[in-house]
């Protein structure tokens, strides 16, 4: 499965089996996205890959570590490793094919905008749940 940004510099492959996404309503990921919710998943170090553009990625963090990677020339939110290396969060608005995929959970319900009606697929939480339960909510090889 492959994916790049609005301009198309930014292009990457993702292989394997994938989680389901999630969507979060936080004023962070509203914010970052321009919309109601980000929409994203997490993918396995060795599933991911870089095709083209790393060097137009840019960087933006908080004080309190929250970050957004994009891309420069044309803003595009962009994958970036996270938890300590071991992973890939990756924003889905990005692939070409979205017919694998699957909604699991929408965190930050309880600070939603006003204005929003969250479709029903996927688990809600009011924050952020733990990781593990995410996880094992998100996975879909699961026994
Ligand atoms: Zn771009
Ligand atoms: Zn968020």
């Amino acid at each position: 499965m492959q994916g790049h940004c609005l301009c198309g510099g930014v292009r990457f492959e993702i292989s394997g089996k994938v989680s389901r996404l999630y969507q979060c309503h936080c004023s962070m990921c509203r914010r970052v996205s321009g919309s109601s919710a980000n929409a994203a998943m997490i993918v396995g170090r060795g599933q991911f890959e870089w095709l083209a553009g790393e060097e137009l990625i840019e960087r933006y963090a908080t004080k309190s570590g929250w970050q957004s990677h994009f891309c420069r020339r044309c803003g595009s939110p962009v994958p970036n490793s996270t938890r300590g290396e071991s992973a890939w969060w990756v924003p889905v608005g990005l692939l070409e094919d979205s017919a694998e995929l699957e909604l699991g959970a929408h965190l930050f319900v309880g600070s939603k905008a006003n204005w929003e009606r969250i479709a029903d697929a996927g688990v809600h939480f009011d924050e952020m749940p733990d990781r593990d339960e995410l996880d094992r909510l998100l996975r879909r090889d699961r026994v």
